[in-house]
């Protein structure tokens, strides 16, 4: 099965797809996480996409569309892909689509999380990711065991850059103005399944796992 998880940041995605990934016990495939594994390690993909992702824009897609394939390739063509994050814009959607149908593949199916501004904006305000594992929390809706430390790996959580307010703003705008679209696309084409994004974690699981 290879399903994309769309919906503005915030929405949840990454914590779905931790839990999708076990459930299918496929593979999370984040865009945002292997650039931020790049900025960690200070590679040249890192450096390109710093600028980018500090001010809340999009990573050109001649860095993301290539990067994406070479994990793609890379993964056993049984295993099940969550996409998360990718694509963000329509020329990403169809290269993916291209991409697959040379592969002889394709989407199964794309969950759409749909969460209102305000939620987004608070929900952001308190993440806190660990730069070690990427294992996410919610200082109020979803906090660790132990404050501020990861529960999987003990590493100490941070706040990422991109998630301070003003960046949110830009990242929320990019999201309306080029990832909203894809809705329409994937819905045309008849696999596009929209979950209330405002419920809890779990119940926002429960409800994907039932429309799989
Ligand atoms: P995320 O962790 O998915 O919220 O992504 C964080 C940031 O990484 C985004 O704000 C973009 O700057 C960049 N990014 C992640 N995925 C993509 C993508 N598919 N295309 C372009 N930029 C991306």
């Amino acid at each position: 099965m290879k399903l994309i998880l769309l919906g503005p940041p915030g929405a949840g995605k990454g914590t779905q797809a931790e839990k999708l990934t076990k459930y299918l016990t496929g593979l999370h495939v984040s865009t945002g996480d292997i650039f931020r594994y790049n900025i960690k390690n200070n590679t040249e993909l890192g450096k390109k996409a710093k600028s980018y992702m500090d001010s809340g824009k999009l990573v050109p897609d001649e860095l993301t569309i290539d990067l994406v394939w070479d994990k793609l390739d890379s993964i056993d063509k049984d295993k099940s892909i969550i996409l998360d994050g990718f694509p963000r814009n329509l020329s990403q959607a169809k290269a993916l689509d291209e991409g697959l149908k040379q592969r002889n593949d394709k989407i199964d199916k794309v969950i759409n999380i749909a969460v209102d501004d305000e939620v987004i904006i608070k929900r952001i305000a308190g993440r806190r990711v660990c730069p070690n594992c990427g294992m996410s929390f919610h200082v109020d809706n979803n906090p660790p065991k132990v404050d501020g430390i990861c529960d999987n790996c003990k590493h100490e959580l941070i706040q990422r850059d991109d998630d301070k307010e003003q960046t949110v703003h830009k990242r929320i705008d990019v999201y309306n103005e080029q990832t909203a679209v894809l809705i329409d696309f994937y819905k045309q084409k008849g696999i596009l399944t929209t979950i209330d994004g405002k419920k809890s974690p779990d119940e926002v699981f429960e409800d994907i796992t039932k429309s799989l």
